[in-house]
């Protein structure tokens, strides 16, 4: 007899713990409480610009290897487009300096041994200080354990620790920093090379989830949210939406794939992380030069990494917290002129949208991160996925797919028995 399972949440845990699960054959029902999938991924059409939008832009790297064989399971690896060797040209804008940084196309970081490709300023040593964040404990601090100031700090370390973590890189976890050092630099340039979803990320990593799960029998109701759940003998045996209740049978499965506000609600007394950060992200209605670069990390200023897509130049700024009271044209304002100073572009303020996630991820501080629990429940029939969940790399897609991953394979283990 078909197995069912039960997926809540139609975020990217969700979906890729849906999709293992419709592949293997199981009966899947997906249950998602707002009117669209892709939670804190997705796109929708912004009347502001009169563009297609994403709520936030993300950046995969080659290196976020369930995230892509996520993306060819659902048939759209080719949707996550990006430069053929790894290489991120900056720009400073206290000095106007502009350098490319070249991880090159190896398995390993001989990049640092090029004195071309590092970061300009920079020499050997200054990456070998990096070494004792590789193997850090998730309960020390990157301040505690590299230091977090000078050249290579500025330009490369302060960024990328700050996309990856969303919070100041000296409070965040060691151990988190170091596992997206591991499997990013320390993995050479055919790990790094960045990716992004160029028509958008429902249209390449939401979508075509949905449509593969329906071809193949799996039911998505939206406006489905769960209330409560129904528990008995150390099992789930009912789904309570308020309007309707659905009974989970013996050897039926769920994965409860929610934040964690939802799902601490849902299961009293489960462990979670407690504090979040903000994203901002603001879009501007504007051609980008032919020779902008797709991605542009900007040091120096408000904006932190410069998107270019057709039509629209676009900015995220990570651990935005101090930004969101921000008078919303004023901060439109502000961003707009470090654009023009980073795309060397002139003019007013075009359209513009500004879209700031409160909770957009949760705070990867040793702290926080010691709140994050793993996959199974006290409920046999019951697991959990979400960025938030103990995965062992911050709040990011590829450990939303690793989550969802993993809680489907527990189903599939037969850990029901
Ligand atoms: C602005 C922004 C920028 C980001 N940039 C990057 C980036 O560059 N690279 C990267 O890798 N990651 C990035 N991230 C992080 C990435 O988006 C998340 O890690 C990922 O989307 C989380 O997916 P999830 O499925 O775990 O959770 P969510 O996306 O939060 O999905 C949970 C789903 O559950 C639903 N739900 C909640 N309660 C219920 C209920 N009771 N019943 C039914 N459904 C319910 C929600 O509506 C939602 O659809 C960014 C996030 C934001 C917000």
């Amino acid at each position: 007899m078909q197995k069912t399972a039960h997926i809540i949440g139609a975020g990217i845990s969700g979906l890729s713990a849906a999709v293992r699960l419709v592949n293997a054959g199981y009966d899947v029902h997906v249950h998602e409480a707002t009117q669209q999938a892709g939670g804190r991924c997705r796109s929708y059409f912004d009347a502001a610009t009169d563009l297609m939008i994403d709520n936030g832009n993300h950046l995969l790297l080659s290196g976020n290897r369930h995230a892509l064989a996520y993306a060819a399971s659902i048939g759209t690896e080719a949707g996550l487009v990006g430069p053929k060797r790894a290489q991120f040209p900056f720009v400073d804008l206290t000095t106007g300096q502009r350098w490319q940084l070249d991880l090159g196309d190896s398995r390993l970081p001989l990049w640092v041994f090029d004195e071309g490709r590092r970061v300009p300023d920079t020499g050997l040593f200054d990456y070998l200080a990096l070494m004792p964040l590789i193997w850090a404990s998730p309960a020390k601090l990157v301040g505690k354990a590299i230091p977090c100031e000078g050249t290579l700090y500025d330009r490369l370390v302060q960024p990328l620790l700050l996309a990856a973590l969303n919070v100041d890189p000296p409070e965040g976890s060691a151990g988190l920093a170091g596992a997206v050092v591991r499997e990013t630099l320390l993995a050479g340039g055919q790990a790094c090379r960045p990716l992004i979803a160029r028509d958008g990320l429902s249209a390449v990593l939401v979508e075509p989830a949905i449509k593969l799960l329906q071809g193949k029998g799996a039911t998505i109701r939206f406006g489905h949210e769960l209330r409560e759940f129904g528990m008995s003998a150390g099992r789930v045996d009912a789904l309570k939406f308020g309007d309707d209740t659905i009974t989970v049978g013996p050897d039926d499965a769920v994965v409860l794939a929610v934040p964690p506000r939802p799902a601490s609600s849902l299961l009293p007394g489960l462990k979670t992380p407690s504090k979040f950060r903000a994203i901002v992200n603001a879009h501007f209605r504007f051609d980008p030069p032919r020779d902008a670069p797709a991605i542009l990390g900007v040091v120096g200023g408000l904006v932190e990494w410069l998107f270019a897509f057709p039509q629209r130049l676009s900015v995220t700024i990570s651990n935005g917290d101090r930004l969101v009271d921000m008078p919303r044209e004023e901060l439109a304002q502000a961003i707009w002129r470090d654009v023009r100073t980073a795309a060397g572009v002139e003019g007013e303020l075009p359209p513009w949208q500004i879209v700031r996630e409160r909770r957009a991820t949760f705070e990867a501080t040793p702290e926080q991160n010691a709140l994050r629990p793993g996959p199974v429940t006290n409920w046999k029939n019951l697991f959990l996925a979400g960025d938030w969940t103990d995965t062992g790399l911050p709040a990011t897609i590829e450990g939303s797919v690793r989550s969802g991953d993993r809680a489907a394979d527990l189903v599939l283990a037969g850990r029901l028995a």
